[in-house]
């Protein structure tokens, strides 16, 4: 006969992998409605990617994007140029694009070359443009509470969160991490949802304390085994953002930022890598470059007094 403890566990409610790829599918389907009525009002959404010098890096990205945008109707060019391209010659290219009425959404793929620093090819994209939500004026309206357009991995991350309809004012949440394009944005979008935000990144001196006492964790940082069960509360959320390559016994593969299986034991929902976060991000970019679309014939209504470019 099983034990009391053996029975309880047995018939504990099994935990819960939050599934990246099912929420994806839902967004996509409301944007590719969205889609389809922007084109029939002569607003089609279209998007160029930037990749300048080492495309190679940035080619897998580059492909998913473009096969995500095909699903939900959306045109998509890839562009490539030379890594020794000059910075007026592409930013002019960027303006060109900026002011092409056909264009909708400008993509700066990463990484850069040196010469061309990431933040000033993101500062030439216009912000009703920037469907990635890394221009500073669409980082600084988080700050405002004002989301038009955010940063799609941060953005991806809290409704990964929302998928455990839990209660987000009030919730004790730490975030480890602090980029400017992924902590960060954490922070202030569920700091404006309520919850009660705790930061942490690589000068944190008691990092286990402060993801030990949280409802949720969410970690951005690229380390893979940084989290283990040890450190969360039991039945807590966990948002792993981390993508990192680690050889295993079948060769390469892709893990977070948790230790999955150690995390799983003790967590209440937990995000899979890969599965998990990054099919949301993807789907909040095409989310985003829906909303840009509208963005630009509202502005254009507004501008010329005309619903869309002949
Ligand atoms: P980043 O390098 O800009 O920032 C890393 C952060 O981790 C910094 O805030 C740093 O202070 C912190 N940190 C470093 N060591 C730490 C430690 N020991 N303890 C606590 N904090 C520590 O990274 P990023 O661009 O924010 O990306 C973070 C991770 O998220 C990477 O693995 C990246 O590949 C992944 N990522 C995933 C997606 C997605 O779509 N899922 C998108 C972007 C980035």
């Amino acid at each position: 006969m099983p034990s009391t403890a053996v029975l309880a566990r047995e018939s504990a409610p099994s935990h819960k992998v939050l599934d990246g790829r099912a929420l994806a599918q839902r967004i996509r389907a409301e944007v590719a409605a969205d889609v389809a009525a922007l084109t029939a009002s002569g607003w089609p959404v279209r998007l160029v990617s930037i990749s300048a010098g080492d495309t190679e890096a940035a080619r897998l990205y580059v492909r998913n994007q473009s096969r995500a945008a095909a699903s939900v109707g959306m045109d998509f060019e890839a562009r490539d140029y030379p890594g020794d391209i000059g910075s007026e010659e592409l930013t002019g290219i960027i303006q060109g694009l900026n002011t092409d009425p056909r264009v909708t959404g400008i993509i700066i793929q990463r990484p850069t070359p040196a010469h061309l620093p990431e933040r000033r090819l993101q500062r030439s994209v216009h912000p009703l443009k920037d469907v990635e939500g890394m221009h500073p004026a669409n980082i600084g309206n988080i700050v405002y509470n004002d989301l038009k357009m955010g940063p799609c991995t941060a953005v991806a991350a809290v409704e990964m969160l929302r998928e455990t309809r839990m209660s987000l004012k009030g919730l004790e949440v730490t975030v480890i991490g602090h980029s400017a394009i992924v902590g960060k944005p954490i922070a202030f979008l569920l700091m404006a949802e309520g919850a009660t935000v705790t930061v942490c990144h690589h000068m944190t001196r008691n990092l286990a304390m402060h993801s030990r006492s949280a409802d949720a964790v969410f970690v951005a940082v690229g380390k893979p085994g940084l989290v283990i069960g040890d450190m969360l509360k039991p039945g807590a959320a966990l948002i792993d953002i981390g993508i990192n390559q680690v050889d295993g016994p079948d060769g390469p593969r892709v893990v977070g930022d948790a230790d999955f299986d150690g995390c799983h034991e003790v967590a209440g929902w937990i995000t899979p890598v890969p599965g998990g976060v990054g099919p949301v991000t993807v789907a909040m970019l095409l989310r985003n470059a829906v909303t840009a679309a509208k963005l630009q014939r509202d502005h254009y209504a507004a501008t010329f007094g005309e619903t869309a470019p002949g």
